[in-house]
């Protein structure tokens, strides 16, 4: 018996990624008044830039802690109209973010007031609001977007993203969330959510874990969870944060499922691009459709710096501030 299919098609996707950028928008130590060149939003912004001129399909993405991190987020923490930092995360081009830990730092009135007015959609699956059980914001989202295959022809990809972020918020801070919100396992909130997500027409899903990389076995509630995620059926390719290091590189050990050249947990494609906005994260991810179902045929994790050192150690900078962000 033979089944006949449509024809094949393949389609290179670029995700780019930041996480906890922390309210560091340009290089400045916001405490110290003084310059920080090495870092910052906005030179991470032309990296993203260069990046998306190199593909022909790109999407931007952040995995949380945004709004908390320095004299500027306390500034504009609860105010009302559109937050500055997701002005410059809308401005260096990012399409959707999670919420992270310390994004619930000055309260729940003020996360609702940035969110009112968030240019896009901030996920989170793992925290409901005490009572009725509703969603504190939505759990996932469904990105439509038109790429280009190998032949140039168009497709429509729906690229699904799970947002998550370390139940240990209810006792960091637990001033402004007990009796307000609950805060669930992230495994058990992706395996409940991931189906749903692909039942509503899916063809990838990315998660937007604010969770760090831990070997060995699973937790109950465990804040570093990026890699038993990676076992979530129908989870393609995973950014993780929240732990403020580099993946793949060397400040992770190989084992456990763990790739730490690869960039892999799993051999799920995953990327961890650090903090403050000094390095971009790069998963290219090369799909095939078989049919009406779209596979990851082949992936390459990397991270790009903003700047690197000399021989003499000074700093090197290897990218301009992006006037958009400024
Ligand atoms: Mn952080
Ligand atoms: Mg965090």
């Amino acid at each position: 018996m033979t089944t006949e299919y449509p024809p094949c098609a393949s389609v290179k996707l670029r995700v780019l990624a930041t996480t906890d950028l922390h309210m560091q928008v340009r290089g400045w130590d916001y405490t110290a008044d003084r310059a920080a060149p090495g870092m910052g939003l906005a030179r991470i912004a032309s990296l993203i830039e260069a990046a998306r001129d190199e593909a022909p399909n790109s999407l931007v993405l952040d995995c949380g802690d945004h709004l908390q991190g320095n004299p500027m987020g306390d500034l504009f923490a609860g105010e009302s109209g559109l937050h500055p930092m997701f002005a410059a995360m809308h401005a260096a081009g990012i399409e959707a973010t999670t919420l992270g830990n310390h994004d619930f730092n000055y309260g729940l009135e003020a996360l609702e007031n940035a969110l009112e007015t968030a240019p896009f959609p901030v996920l989170c699956a793992n925290v409901v609001l005490t009572g009725d059980g509703a969603l504190l914001v939505p759990a996932t989202t469904i990105l439509e977007r038109r790429v280009r295959d190998a032949e140039g022809a168009e497709q429509v990809l729906r690229i699904g993203l799970i947002g998550l972020c370390p139940p240990q918020i209810m006792m960091w801070d637990a001033r402004h969330l007990s009796g307000r919100v609950e805060a669930g396992d992230m495994i058990d909130a992706a395996a409940a959510h991931v189906p749903a997500l692909r039942a509503a027409g899916a063809d990838i899903v990315i998660a937007l874990s604010h969770s760090g990389i831990e070997p060995g076995p699973r937790q109950p509630l465990q804040e570093q969870a990026s890699l038993h995620l990676a076992r979530v059926p129908g989870i393609d390719a995973i950014v993780a944060g929240h732990q403020h290091r580099l993946f793949p590189g060397p400040e992770f050990a190989a084992g456990d499922g763990i790739d730490h050249e690869a960039g892999t947990l799993h051999d799920v494609p995953t990327v961890m691009p650090g903090f403050w906005g000094t390095h971009l994260g790069v998963l290219d991810l090369d799909l095939v459709r078989d049919g009406n179902r779209w596979r990851i045929a082949g992936h390459e994790s990397t991270l790009r710096p903003v700047a690197d050192r000399t021989a003499d150690g000074s700093l090197r900078l290897l990218v301009p501030e992006s006037p958009a962000v400024l």
